[in-house]
């Protein structure tokens, strides 16, 4: 994410030329709720042209959080020692060490052959992985990247994206959603991770972790292969779908098109979950000083100020507008705060200057300097606190766009199928299963 740096920022902003003012806009924006369409699944279970290019590997750049220097890979085969060995950064390069001899070499990569790898690490914890392994080192840090079976990433990656005890028709939802987002960014030779990975192992892409607990995994492969193949093609273009989703949408789901900037291929549409306004309720205390800084990392400082040409007065002498002596960033219960139908901010404007930011981008900056647990959603409310901090009082957790998984848990239980909960929402997409009949 570019341009997030905030941490040095000076704090210069004044807080009490703000506190009096304790009003907050609320536009809606947008109330066009999108009926559903009529379910428009693919009865047609028939060989498709993707059969014949789709691919059944990924590329996933692994353990990306640990940053590891130094591994050590095992064949998990009958406690075989044979195929062991020691990889450590060196620089950019790879120092591999292997053999009962300890035979000592320095490569550019190092690639596994297939199996099943014990990675350990340095701190004595390990995971299994199956497939391949091609190890590169930059700046002292290994890179690993696992050419993977793409239903064992899909069954791994439900699993770690969904909380264990989640229902069977839930599950089943998120793994057609895991393999269409694979095979989409895969397709689409949109690879996020150059040179060698098409995805990586974190929220960035989709969470793969390999720690998840035997049931949920167990049940997580159930899940992938009952719908083994099946993804999520956009009605629209005839293309594959890169449907998003999140933990809990607070009441409502969203446009893509509203949270994100560019176009929306995810098939997705903003759709009330009445059963997810009473759930994950949060509440926030933020300084002023903390909101300013977010402002001003994607505002800039005096120098963007006078941008409105309606302004009369001279600024570019930098004279203090009334809010913000030295940097021009008010308070956030001066802004208007944008909302759309579901009450979700997706824009937060300074009516002033004319500038503004998205609620989502608002949420990710402010989330990396106070933590993102903090401020897990832009459903939040605005107000004055009797400390003078503003409390951000919210709902929901995640960008809210797609599969809410709140909302699919609580369709599957009341006897939903996978199908209906894709449908619901992504009513702009069908499925499609590229494995039948070829
Ligand atoms: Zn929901």
């Amino acid at each position: 994410m570019p341009g997030t740096r905030t941490a040095g920022a000076r704090r210069t902003f004044c807080q009490s030329a703000a506190v009096f003012m304790a009003l907050i806009w609320s536009l809606t924006l947008i109330g066009v709720w999108a009926a559903s369409e009529k379910p428009a699944w693919a009865a047609s279970r028939k060989s498709h042209d993707l059969a014949g290019t789709a691919p059944d590997t990924v590329r996933v750049l692994l353990f990306s959080k640990r940053r590891p220097t130094s591994v050590t890979l095992a064949k998990e085969k009958e406690g075989e020692s044979a195929g062991k060995v020691r990889l450590t950064a060196v620089g950019n390069s790879v120092s591999v060490t292997q053999g009962s001899r300890g035979s000592q070499e320095t490569r550019r990569r190092f690639q596994s052959g297939q199996g099943s790898w014990r990675v350990n690490f340095e701190s004595g914890e390990s995971a299994l992985v199956d497939g391949s392994l091609e190890v590169t080192a930059a700046r002292g840090v290994l890179r690993l990247v696992g050419t993977l079976a793409l239903e064992d990433y899909v069954a791994r990656t439900a699993a770690s994206e969904t909380l264990p005890g989640t229902p069977d028709a839930a599950l089943q939802a998120q793994a057609v959603v895991a393999r269409t987002y694979a095979l989409s960014a895969h397709r689409q030779q949109r690879q996020r991770h150059p040179p060698d990975a098409d995805l990586c192992d974190l929220a960035h892409c989709q969470v793969l972790s390999f720690d998840a607990a035997p049931e949920h995994l167990a049940a997580a492969r159930r899940a992938a292969q009952a719908t083994a193949g099946e993804v999520l093609r956009l009605k629209a273009s005839g293309k594959l779908g890169a449907p998003l989703f999140h933990a809990s949408c607070g009441g409502a789901t969203s446009l893509a098109s509203d949270v994100f900037d560019g176009r929306d291929d995810t098939g997705s549409a903003a759709v009330r979950d009445p059963g997810c306004t009473s759930s994950d309720t949060w509440s926030t205390e933020v300084s002023d000083a903390d909101v300013a800084a977010v402002l001003r990392s994607v505002w800039g400082g005096n120098s963007s100020r006078g941008d409105a040409s309606a302004r009369s007065e001279p600024a570019a002498s930098g004279q203090s507008g009334a809010e913000s002596p030295e940097n021009g960033a008010p308070a956030l219960d001066r802004l208007q705060l944008i909302r759309d139908a579901g009450g979700r901010v997706i824009h937060i404007r300074h009516p002033e200057s004319g500038r503004g930011l998205s609620g989502e981008a608002f949420v990710r900056r402010l989330g990396a300097r106070i933590g993102y647990g903090r401020i897990p959603s832009a459903m939040f409310w605005v107000r004055r606190g009797a400390s003078g901090k503003l409390i951000l009082q919210g709902r929901g957790k995640g960008h809210g766009v797609g599969l809410c998984q709140r909302g699919a848990s609580e369709m599957a239980a009341s006897g939903s199928n996978y199908r209906q909960i894709l449908q619901r929402y992504f009513p702009g997409a069908e499925g499609e299963n590229n494995n039948d009949g070829g």
